[in-house]
């Protein structure tokens, strides 16, 4: 892990930081994107360079603005998903969510000693699988694909677990530019309740979440973010695959970065997420 953050220390292009602070500035839409679109990739390659980062970039409109990610073949990103299942489930439950009491081990948590009892907000923070194996249970899968639909999901296999709808089986793949637009769509509906109680459990994650990384790159607030942790897909095969996904800055996102590193978990994967968006020019003042 250290050499990649290590090489935040380099110094970023002369003016990036500009380009980023201000983009895109109304008078400047036309040209810039394109020349924002060529200095990112150009960044993120000469200092993230490592074979088993796998990244895209994208604007708030959905364009690619840089990528590594060999083989766009669907993926299933771990916790990546809870924030869609919520979505199915407020539809079909006319938007009321439990308070779930987190066990640990025995609820097949990730925390072994247990989050104690969560409200929604803190299950996406928290990352909380028995909060979201409980959504889970019972769901029309019908209606779940209707909703996945509208984010342009794919959905899983009707046939699949409900573990899958919660992200900890592995049948719901999805391509990595979906998850990301489906990512954008969502905080763009923060209007709606929902959709709302997701988004501040993104900007709690950041802050004292399972992605807490980001705001220790970025700086408080700066960001939303969601990770996750799936089985690896690699050969020769690691322990895991880190995901993490960030819009920033938090108030109205301009630019989604989504990351999967082979071989690490999906918090440990938010550390090098942080500092792409870092060496990109965010979270400076
Ligand atoms: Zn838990």
């Amino acid at each position: 892990m250290e050499p990649l953050t290590t090489t935040l220390k380099r110094t970023a292009l002369a003016g990036l930081f500009l380009l980023i602070a201000t983009w895109p500035a109304p008078a400047q839409q036309a040209a810039e994107p394109q020349l924002f679109s060529q200095s990112a990739q150009a960044i993120l390659e000469r200092d993230f360079p490592s074979p088993d980062l796998s990244y895209l970039l994208l604007d708030s409109s959905g364009k690619v603005l840089a990528e590594r990610w060999p083989a766009q073949v669907p993926v299933s990103p771990g916790s990546l998903v809870k924030p869609f299942l919520a979505i199915a489930y407020g539809e079909q439950h006319e938007g009321k969510f439990p308070t779930v009491r987190c066990r640990g081990s025995q609820d097949r948590c990730w925390l072994p000693r247990g989050h104690g009892n969560l409200e929604l907000e803190e299950a996406i923070a928290q990352s909380c699988n028995a909060y979201f194996l409980e959504l889970s249970a019972g769901l029309d899968r019908q209606r779940d694909a209707a909703t996945f639909a509208r984010y342009g999901l794919a959905a899983p296999p009707i046939a699949a677990s409900a573990e899958s709808l919660a992200g900890v089986g592995s049948a719901w793949k999805e391509t990595p530019l979906a998850w990301a637009r489906a990512y954008l769509q969502l905080v763009n509906e923060q209007q709606s309740p929902t959709q709302s109680r997701i988004v501040k459990g993104m900007l709690d994650s950041a802050e004292r979440g399972t992605a807490r990384a980001v705001d220790a790159a970025l700086g408080r607030n700066a960001a939303l973010a969601k990770t996750g942790t799936a089985s690896c897909s690699h050969t020769p095969r690691g322990a895991a695959d880190g995901f993490t996904v960030i819009l920033y800055p938090a108030a109205q996102p301009r630019l989604l970065l989504l990351v999967r590193v082979h071989g690490v978990t999906g918090a440990a994967s938010t550390r090098i997420a942080g500092a792409m968006l870092r060496s990109l020019g965010a979270g400076e003042r």
